[in-house]
């Protein structure tokens, strides 16, 4: 399936898994309504015929007490009128409540309107109105009086029941809604969990393939099938098409290089052998002029080699991956060395050079010892390279933390401070160089930076100008032979004024 397909799949299932509680608690919420709607109307209705009924039933009586004191056939009229009302509300009764006891009652009231009749023929033949209404119309008002009372409180206890229904349907209701809801979180979770899953696996993967790339491992394992039929699987023959050309790309331009300042240093030497031979005066005595022409040919001769030099250092430690060969190594034999290489140096330029070693420095350290002569070599070069006669540099050693911190001071020209991020950067040289010995190619620092960062080391730049530099390395005592990770790898520096 591919990646579009399975997100909208995932995504419609969530949808629908959402939308079921949703909807089965709206059908419930609409018939508690109705059940509401029903409840109101119905008792409204009853408790209005009930009101109505007991205001007619109060007309009856005072009908029959005004006939027996005016006996006429007019309030007789309205007697049995005030009857016919009062029927009509219990019937009205009846249709609200539906209850046995209304019926009772529009039985009660459908036997009225004849004793009214008798009693007023009673009244008329002079019989004692009270007596009359006693024995007559006042028992069957009692009997009415007393149907109405359960009807009473047949509404009440109907309306406390529809109540309860319609309580019981709203928790019925609530606990469906949780239910449902629950169920369509537990879902949806583990809907989303295999999206992302499927997402984010394939993505990892890539992920750490990039960096790998990134690292300098330009052809890396990667964990992802170019077989799959999804959007990733495309993305996997990509990422190996890539990381193949990368890879052949990379190795023809170090083969490139590596060849081109190979092929350079022979030339250049047996120029400046020739150089060497005419300035001892081998071809004839030479001019001043034709002196002074040698000496700049031969100065430029220089930096070419150096920098054909540092050129085959450079490529030959990137196309290894930027591996180091770390190896036990007696730090005093590699400060004799580096102490006796630049003695002569040290003598020609009048610069004074002091080598110490602080007590607790580990005798041995494990690094590959041919990268750290180089980048000691590239420090001390330039050290003396822009310190003129009557300065010195001072090259020393001090134990720090399972690590050796190498400080490289001297009391040259110094770099500029806005100029110091930038001096570790490959063929970066700052505007000191009128203070220079010597040309330089800008790559020393840049491949000095590399191989420490190589051993897992920090180097740093501190200078003012007019007063000197000094550049402090930090390496751990002992370095696995591990490849540069990113954050060696990093254009950060730690440069500071
Ligand atoms: P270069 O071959 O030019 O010396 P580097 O990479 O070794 O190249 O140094 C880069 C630049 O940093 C130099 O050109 C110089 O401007 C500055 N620099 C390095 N070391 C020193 C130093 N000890 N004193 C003054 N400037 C220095």
């Amino acid at each position: 399936m591919t990646l579009r397909a399975r997100l909208a799949l995932g995504l419609a299932i969530i949808a629908v898994v959402l939308l079921v509680p949703l909807l089965v608690v709206r059908e419930r919420l609409g018939r508690l309504h109705t059940q509401v709607i029903e409840l109101r109307d119905r008792e409204f209705k009853a408790s209005l015929a009930l009101g109505k009924l007991r205001d007619a039933l109060g007309d009856v009586a005072g009908r029959e007490t005004a006939l027996g004191i005016v006996k006429n056939d007019t309030v007789h009229r309205q007697l049995l009128e005030a009857i016919r009302t009062a029927q009509g509300h219990a019937a009205t009764l009846t249709s609200a409540s539906q209850d046995s006891a209304a019926r009772t009652l529009v039985t009660k009231l459908e036997a009225m309107p004849e004793l009214a009749v008798r009693e007023y023929e009673a009244i008329k033949a002079g019989a004692d109105p009270d007596s009359v209404s006693a024995a007559i119309m006042g028992p069957a008002m009692a009997e009415v009086e007393r149907a109405i009372r359960p009807i009473e409180s047949s509404i009440l206890n109907a309306t406390s029941t529809r109540v309860e229904q319609a309580e019981s349907a709203l928790d019925e209701a609530e606990k469906l809604s949780a239910a449902a809801l629950i169920v369509a979180l537990a879902l949806a979770t583990v809907i989303a969990i295999w999206l992302t899953r499927s997402i984010s696996g394939p993505v990892q993967a890539l992920e750490r393939g990039m960096r790998a790339v990134a690292e300098g491992e330009l052809e890396p394992p990667l964990d992802l099938s170019s077989q799959r039929a999804d959007e990733f699987g495309r993305l996997a023959v990509s990422f190996r098409t890539m990381s193949r050309q990368l890879a052949e790309l990379d190795k023809l331009k170090a083969e490139f290089v590596s060849v081109a300042s190979h092929e350079l240093k022979t030339p250049i030497n047996v120029i400046l052998g020739y150089l060497q031979l005419m300035q001892d005066g081998m071809f004839g005595p030479l001019s001043a002029k034709q002196t002074e022409v040698l000496t700049t040919i031969e100065s430029q001769g220089k930096t070419l080699a150096r920098l054909a030099a540092h050129l085959l250092d450079v490529t030959r430690f990137e196309a290894g991956g930027g591996r180091i060969d770390p190896r036990p190594l007696r730090l005093a034999a590699l400060f004799e060395e580096l102490e006796r290489a630049f003695h002569v140096l040290a003598v020609q330029r009048g610069v004074e050079f002091r080598v110490t070693m602080a007590d607790g420095v580990p005798n041995e350290v494990r690094w590959d010892e041919d990268r750290i002569n180089e980048v000691m070599g590239n420090l001390l070069a330039n050290a003396f390279k822009f310190t003129g006669a009557g300065g010195h540099v001072e090259l020393s050693a001090a134990p720090s933390d399972r690590s050796v911190r190498i400080e490289v001071r001297d009391s040259g020209a110094g770099i500029p401070p806005e100029q110091l991020p930038h001096i570790f950067q490959k063929f970066y040289q700052a505007d000191n160089q009128g203070a220079a010995s010597a040309r330089g190619s800008g790559l020393g620092l840049a491949i000095a930076k590399e191989i420490v960062e190589a051993h897992h080391g920090t180097i740093r730049c501190e200078s003012t100008v007019g007063e000197g530099t000094t550049f402090t390395l930090l390496l751990p005592d002992e370095v696995d032979a591990r490849r540069r990770t990113d954050q060696h790898r990093t254009p950060e520096l730690e440069a500071v004024s």
